[in-house]
């Protein structure tokens, strides 16, 4: 009786079961594949969860599961959550202690231990570094201008894209041809100069002993597709979970096809309707191919209760998604029965916009709902600028996911360029900028080091060797030492990272007038540094998964305090919040302007609102602001335009929602009233979208 009451399996539901309890017993090497496609909040990830608790209750040992996720924030959730649930059966059963997951990772950081462990058999070097996508535009950018592409030709694509395209091709697995054809039309005409710079950028990474993101997922692949390695890497593992299956790429998929051919002991969970990741080669397919894909065909779960939303919540949702041009029936059900209709509000301009987000914030919490159950969610980064001010005078904390990373602040890539350099000093994009933070070292003397250093067998000689321009002195003779230091053998992790903060300190403030900010910020790497084991796990982990929060301006919130989550939509992605403000609901914003070309295009930004929708559980707020801001081409600038309601909400989905306007007395007396005929335009455009 005590096991009826506290087994964590008995809340599950009969198809939830079904996929925890999926051929458990049957020997590993037998198991058959298992799909579980379901929609949003109906329990995928938790009973992935379970599964890895039942798997390791049933015997699997811990160190021979691989877990996959789409950020190290989900991988450590799932880890926890499994980790409770077996918990939970230890209190009443007695019994093993509950296992962490060593291999519960994104498929990037998964790859990047894989490629450590075997790059000796490879023939990649094991002190390769990786780099980061702004690393890589760069070593695009230098190799551009190494074969002349730049002086040549003006109009040939900027280094982004270039980057975009190459990536493109390799996780896609597509042809150069085609990918221009269906993704970068207007780059077609470059396709000749462009594979020449794919081949030189592909040499220069080998040359350099650097790997780009794609590469830590091509070489798996490599690696997995190889008769010996493959079968021996698959071979670790006995399960091998994914969640978010509907935003891998065909790569990612031959990945795990490679590893285990017969599919056994493979699970994925996905939501076909809440693919929003195809921008970056994501496909859909991959969810819908999986049944038959492997030598043994799938057995398929679905759920169709959701757990999450209220009725209301889940009726707009679904209505949104109903219509979709490729409509995959099904309808989720709840028992969460509720009067709140989701909120749809228009308001004049993103000022109010603000402004009226900042009272329903404040109002939900005098309630009792904690600040942390609250979530903003916005389709592009840029814009919760006028909130995140509004949110700062009013001294609601907060903490935004998704937007300008830690890692793009110019000091704190200096710092990490340093530790690069010195892990490996074959890196020319590292090299290049660390160079140069010596004063008197412009790019003419830190090309002819780095190519001293690619020269020479021993890159601490060439370094020490190498004269320096007279009036960098004492400066040169400093980076020097600190050179030698980071790589002495003896150096112990995480010294490194004192010493490069000793060296840069006075070079940081030399350079920058905000230097305190920034110090704090050197500090807090130096913390977060600590806590990894060696200089490389810590270059790895924090290139791959960086950590989210700016600290500019007042700084993040302690992580005990109670703050508001600002997040992206595809930032946002598994999770859920009592309370849900969805920022912007516009045409132009979603879909956004930019993607309003095809109708794929078109259908991936409804999904995206149907993930933004179904993050709340109780109360979501749609928000419509009249003026909307728009960033521009650069020739035109950017101007306010009159905006209308997204088209996704047509008007007989209003039903759904409680519809209000929000005038304030301020905006009445220190606005000028919208001409009439304008008022007209936006009523007329926005009963006129979908017609
Ligand atoms: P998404 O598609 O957004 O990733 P999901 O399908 O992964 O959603 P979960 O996040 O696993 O859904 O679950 C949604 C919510 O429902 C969670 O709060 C979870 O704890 C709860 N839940 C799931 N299954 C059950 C159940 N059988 N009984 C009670 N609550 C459940
Ligand atoms: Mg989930």
């Amino acid at each position: 009786p005590a096991d009826a009451v506290d087994d964590p399996f008995a809340s599950l539901n009969p198809a939830q079961r079904a996929a925890v309890e999926h051929d458990i017993g049957v020997a590993p090497a037998d198991a058959r594949p298992l799909l579980v496609i379901a929609g949003a909040g109906s329990g995928k990830t938790n009973t992935l969860a379970h599964r890895v608790a039942r798997l390791i209750t049933s015997g699997a040992d811990p160190q021979r599961i691989l877990l996959l996720t789409f950020s190290r924030r989900a991988a450590n959730e799932m880890t926890t959550r499994a980790g409770n649930v077996l918990h939970r059966i230890m209190g009443v059963r007695g019994g093993q202690a509950p296992a962490t997951l060593p291999w519960a990772g994104t498929f990037h950081s998964i790859g990047a231990r894989l490629l450590r462990d075997y790059a000796g058999r490879i023939g990649l070097d094991e002190s390769f570094t990786i780099h980061d996508r702004g690393d890589s535009e760069d070593l695009m950018g230098m190799v551009r201008h190494e074969i002349g592409l730049t002086q040549t030709q003006k109009r040939f694509p900027l280094k982004g894209t270039c980057l975009a395209i190459y990536s493109r091709v390799v996780n896609s697995r597509d042809a150069l041809a085609l990918v221009l054809q269906s993704t970068f039309p207007w780059c077609s005409e470059w396709e000749a100069e462009l594979k020449t710079l794919f081949g030189a950028y592909v040499d220069a990474k080998q040359e350099q002993n650097v790997l780009d993101y794609d590469d830590l997922l091509l070489f798996w692949a490599e690696m997995a597709a190889d008769a010996e390695l493959g079968l021996h890497i698959g071979g670790l593992f006995d399960h091998v979970l994914v969640d978010e299956y509907q935003d891998t790429n065909r790569l990612q998929a031959a990945i795990l096809m490679g590893m285990k051919p017969g599919g056994e002991g493979v699970m994925v969970v996905g939501d076909d309707a809440q693919s929003i990741y195809s921008f970056r080669g994501a496909t859909v397919r991959n969810i819908l191919d999986f049944p038959k894909q492997f030598a043994r065909e799938a057995r398929i779960v679905t759920l169709d209760r959701n757990y999450r939303s209220t009725q209301p919540i889940l009726d707009a949702s679904n209505a949104v998604i109903g219509a979709a041009l490729e409509r995959h029936a099904k309808t989720l059900w709840t028992d969460k029965v509720s009067t709140v209709l989701p909120q749809l509000v228009l308001i004049p301009d993103e000022a109010e916009q603000a402004r009226w987000v900042c009272n329903r914030i404040l109002e939900h919490r005098e309630t009792g709902m904690a600040l942390k159950a609250q979530a903003v969610l916005f389709r592009a980064a840029s814009h919760s600028a006028a909130l995140e001010l509004e949110l700062m005078r009013r001294n609601i904390p907060f903490v935004k996911f998704g937007g300008l990373k830690f890692l793009e602040a110019s000091h704190i890539k200096d710092v990490l360029a340093v530790l690069r350099f010195a892990q490996n000093p074959s890196g020319r994009v590292a090299g290049f900028r660390v160079v140069q933070l010596v004063p008197g070292i412009g790019a003419a003397t830190a090309t002819r080091l780095l190519d001293a250093v690619a020269e020479s067998a021993e890159p601490l000689r060439a370094v020490e060797q190498f004269a320096a321009p007279a009036k960098s002195g004492g400066d040169w003779e400093q980076f020097v030492a600190l050179f030698r230091a980071l790589r002495a053998p003896g150096l112990r992790w995480p010294a490194d990272i004192e010493l490069v903060k000793n060296w840069y300190l006075p070079h940081l403030e030399r350079m920058h007038d905000d230097a305190q900010v920034r110090v704090a910020d050197v500090e807090q790497l130096a913390r977060l540094a600590s806590g990894h084991g060696s200089r490389e796990t810590f270059l790895a982990e924090i290139t791959l998964d960086p950590p989210e929060a700016t600290s500019d301006r007042a700084g993040p919130p302690h992580l005990d305090e109670d703050y508001l989550i600002l997040s992206t939509i595809h930032s946002s992605k598994g999770q859920e919040w009592k309370s849900v403000h969805v920022l912007n609901v516009v045409d132009g914003c979603i879909p956004s302007d930019m993607s309003t070309g095809n109708s794929d295009d078109i259908e991936e930004e409804r999904r995206l609102l149907y993930v933004a929708m179904t993050r709340a559980k109780e109360h979501l707020h749609l928000v419509v602001p009249n003026r909307f801001f728009i960033k521009q081409q650069a020739q035109m600038g950017d101007r306010h335009v009159y905006a209308a309601r997204s088209r996704f909400i047509s008007p007989a989905m209003l039903k759904h929602f409680d519809e209000s306007v929000w005038m304030t007395a301020d905006t009445a007396q220190s606005r000028k009233p919208m001409p009439e005929s304008v008022r007209m335009l936006v009523r007329d455009r926005a009963r006129n979208a979908w017609k």
